[in-house]
């Protein structure tokens, strides 16, 4: 989006935590709290939170690796690790078995396991309280239904499988508008699920259809909202990697399978480092094999084209909202670089905001790490 003049864009990114939703009763589906996390700081709790844990051979390792600067959490996530919280002195997240090898011969830094073994990460049952891409599509066209005055569903591009006609997933977004021309008011446009593991990321969004729906005419500020914005909602950007999670892997990126790359290439490109703003500028990977795979391009994915139609078509949008999970952090750009932006004051105060609502912990993306390619730098 190109910056508007008057009302300014507001371009942030949400990571939230992994299981803060409804959807999280009686969770097997492992992932882990930050609570956990902070208590891994000492070595008689990283027992504990080894044990809480069910783990399985899934081919990822979870890591504490100790840092001293900036630089080499860059570093990190051009080794393709995905890194997950970074405190002071040291980060926590997963390797694939190619990035710890990797992490493991070229790092000189200390790396501490938390897995009870190499190659052996928290297991994903699924747990059935989640929505597949299945699930999720036919709550949207219920809604839909039921809500035809205010919602409108439509297919806003093509996932990578369907592309190579081996299935048939499209990205979806619910149109959530009240009153009057819906382009003529600010728009705001909210994505979920670029990464396929961060199950909570299209639950939310899907909650949010239905909380908007349910409350119109009910709650004056949420009819306000509707009546006064134009409100977009895409659940689900990564439809192809989503399925793949599914069926409990540890999957992150899409499912391209990288054959024109190289015939023995791994699979997927990391959605969140392929987009146009300053693509494979620091904190993404050019190798396929890794989890921050930038992709052969800047926008050679099906999916970031979608998302990237959409916003340059929408020309009312204000803001744009992505989720991840998980670590509890509000952010907005630049990632690419560690410079403010020139709206950093607006950032800071409306991130704040969000913060103190959330008890998030509001920053500028690039001060958890630098990485480019990503959808709140281009948005911006
Ligand atoms: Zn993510």
């Amino acid at each position: 989006m190109k910056k508007i003049n008057k009302v300014s864009s507001i371009l942030l990114s949400t990571i939230v935590a992994g299981l803060s939703f409804a959807c999280s009763n009686n969770a097997q589906q492992e992932q882990i709290f930050p609570n956990q996390i902070d208590s891994s700081i000492s070595s008689a709790s990283q027992k504990g939170f080894i044990a809480s844990r069910n783990f399985t051979e899934t081919g990822y390792t979870i890591l504490k690796i100790y840092y001293t600067d900036a630089k080499q959490l860059e570093t990190l996530n051009e080794m393709g690790m995905d890194v997950w919280t970074v405190q002071k002195g040291f980060v926590i997240g997963q390797a694939n078995d190619f990035v710890m090898k990797k992490l493991k011969m070229n790092l000189q830094l200390k790396i501490e396991m938390l897995s009870p073994k190499e190659g052996f990460s928290v297991l994903n049952t699924f747990d059935p309280k989640y929505h597949t891409y299945e699930q999720t599509l036919s709550e949207m066209k219920t809604v839909a239904a039921k809500y035809p005055a205010l919602a409108q569903l439509s297919d806003i591009g093509d996932t990578w499988e369907k592309k190579k006609g081996l299935a048939n997933r499209d990205l979806w977004a619910m149109r959530v508008t009240g009153k009057g021309d819906g382009s003529k008011k600010p728009g705001i446009v909210f994505f979920g699920n670029h990464h396929a593991r961060e199950l909570v990321t299209v639950e939310i969004p899907l909650r949010l259809i239905s909380h908007l729906l349910d409350n119109y005419g009910k709650d004056a500020d949420i009819t306000n909202m509707i009546d006064s914005t134009e409100i977009w909602i895409v659940p689900m950007v990564n439809p192809d990697g989503h399925t793949l999670a599914e069926k409990g892997q540890n999957w992150r990126k899409n499912k391209n399978d990288n054959k024109d790359i190289s015939p023995t290439a791994s699979l997927g490109v990391d959605l969140n480092r392929n987009y146009g703003h300053q693509w494979n500028t620091g904190g993404s990977s050019s190798s396929p094999s890794s989890d921050t795979f930038h992709g052969k391009n800047a926008f050679s994915e099906p999916e970031t084209q979608a998302t990237k139609e959409f916003m340059d078509t929408h020309k009312n949008l204000k803001i744009m909202m992505s989720y991840h999970s998980f670590s509890n952090l509000i952010l907005w750009p630049w990632g690419w670089s560690t410079n403010p932006s020139p709206d950093a004051k607006k950032f800071e105060t409306i991130g704040g905001k969000l913060g103190a609502n959330s008890g998030y912990e509001p920053k500028q993306a690039s001060k958890l790490y630098v990485a480019s390619g990503i959808t709140d730098d281009y948005a911006y």
